[in-house]
Order: structure tokens, then C-alpha cells, then sequence
């Protein structure tokens, strides 16, 4: 399911460096910008690497971790569970797109989902979470590049098309009145390979949709905004992301 390799002290070392200097960047480019460095939560990705990896990073101060894959979750975090039965505050994030059957391993282990794109999946979602009486907090994914490879809803042409925007705000109405989901705002990626400006437009027009929506639906949070990967996350920050999402970037290349 994942590698299960031993790790080094270099390995570590290098590991506490590169998470220095992504901490560095993301209170440089929120200074940047007159933002307050301390509501920028780090979500540590781990996704493909072993439980110790996530038990190095949370020695080394991570409490946000996040994987793509539900069974990949619930397996790491019981064996992180087993390991280190002592800690209480390690959160785990479900980033990545999810199968409806695979709902019930997110419902039970996930503390938060960040990749909720269909209906269906939330009422799911809420039903199983009901039966078990959690509450889990999601943000709903938009799709604001249109590239045809992204999921998330599609907010492509939102600025100019009413039907997008009315999609989304009856979309997360209906979330909302959801009793086991607890809607916390938007969470969108930039497309792979373009220019920068491109990047930070995607990042803008989406921080832009988050406060349209804020207006249009006044008794719904929506304050967060999960966006920013390895490549792109100091743009993100200088655009108003309040969750980063970086794996490369603190423990390598995935191979
Ligand atoms: C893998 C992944 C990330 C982190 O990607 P990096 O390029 O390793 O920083 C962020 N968000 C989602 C949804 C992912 O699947």
C-alpha cells in the first residue's frame, strides 16, 4: 500500500530542513502581504510515505498531516495510533478526491475533507457520520482552470456565467444543511505546468468566489481556504490561503 523504508538521520536532517525553510517562506510571503503568519495552517502530505515518516514529522512539530488516499489514511493512522498511543493532537486530513464507496473509511478516520466534489458523497458522507455520531469538516472543491483533468466543481467562467454561480451557492447551501458536515470553505488547485500569473490568478479568482459566496450566504462560515501545493504555496499564501497542502516540498520526491 505504501513504502515501508527505514529512515536515516540524514534522511531526517534533511526532512527538518526543507520543513524550516517551507515554515520560512510561509511567514515571509504572509508578512509580504500584511497577513498574520500564525493563521496559516501547514498540512504535511505524507501520502505514499510510512507511518514513521509521519511519526518523524510530528517529533519534529507537524500536527497536520494529510493523505489521497482513504484506505492509505485509516491503515497509517491506526499504525501511527499503535506506535505512539500517547498523542491526541495529530489531525488527519482527507485531500483527495473521493469514491463514494470509500466514504465510510473517511467518516471514521479522517478528521477533515478537503476534496468534497458531489452531492452525493455528502449526504453520504453525513449519513454515515450521523450513525457514528461524528462531525467532520469539509470544503468543497472548485475547479477554476477548467482543466478537464481536475475534479472539483467546474467555476471556470464564474465571474461571467450565472449558472456557475448559482450552481455553487445552492450547492453549498444544500451542504450546509447537512447535520454531520461542518462546511468550512473552498479548496481548489492551480493547473500543473503553467505560468505563474496563470497560478496566482487561479488562487485570486477563488480567494474572490470564497467572498462573493460569503456575501450571498451570510449564515455560512466559509472562512477557510485550503489552496497551495509544493510549487505554488508562498502564491498561495500571498492570495489568502489559510491551509497549505505540501508533501515534495518537506520530505522529497514520491518516486
Ligand atoms: C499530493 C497532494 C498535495 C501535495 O502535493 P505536493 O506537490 O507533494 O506538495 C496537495 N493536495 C493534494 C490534493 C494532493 O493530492
Amino acid at each position: 500500500m505504501y513504502n515501508k523504508i527505514q529512515m536515516t538521520t540524514h534522511q531526517e536532517d534533511k526532512i527538518r530542513e526543507r520543513l524550516a525553510t517551507v515554515t520560512g517562506r510561509i511567514e515571509e510571503s504572509a508578512r509580504k502581504v500584511g497577513r498574520d503568519p500564525q493563521k496559516i495552517r501547514l498540512v504535511a502530505v505524507t501520502k505514499t510515505w510510512p507511518a514513521d515518516m509521519v511519526i518523524a514529522a510530528y517529533k519534529m512539530g507537524i500536527r497536520h498531516v494529510g493523505e489521497n488516499r482513504a484506505e492509505e489514511l485509516s491503515a497509517k493512522r491506526k499504525e501511527v495510533a499503535a506506535k505512539l498511543p500517547e498523542v491526541d493532537d495529530l489531525v488527519w486530513h482527507q485531500i483527495g478526491t473521493l469514491q463514494s464507496r470509500k466514504t465510510k473509511i473517511v467518516a471514521q478516520y479522517a478528521d477533515s475533507f478537503h476534496a468534497l466534489d458531489r452531492i452525493k458523497i455528502a449526504r453520504r458522507l453525513s449519513n454515515q457520520l450521523a450513525e457514528i455520531g461524528r462531525i467532520l469538516p469539509v470544503f468543497l472543491e472548485v475547479n477554476l482552470s477548467g482543466e478537464g483533468s481536475k475534479s472539483g466543481f467546474l467555476l471556470n467562467n464564474w465571474e461571467e456565467n450565472a449558472t456557475q454561480r448559482e450552481t455553487v451557492r445552492n450547492v453549498i447551501e444544500s451542504i450546509a444543511q447537512l447535520p454531520c458536515l461542518d462546511m468550512q470553505g473552498l479548496m481548489t488547485m492551480a493547473p500543473w505546468g503553467v505560468h505563474e500569473d496563470m497560478v496566482r490568478s487561479v488562487f485570486r479568482r477563488t480567494n474572490n468566489l470564497a467572498e462573493w459566496l460569503q456575501e450571498q450566504l451570510p449564515g455560512i462560515p466559509l472562512q477557510e481556504l485550503s489552496m497551495g501545493m509544493s510549487d505554488d504555496y508562498w502564491i498561495a499564501v500571498e492570495e489568502g490561503a489559510t491551509i497549505v497542502r505540501i508533501g515534495r516540498a518537506i520530505f522529497g520526491s514520491r518516486t
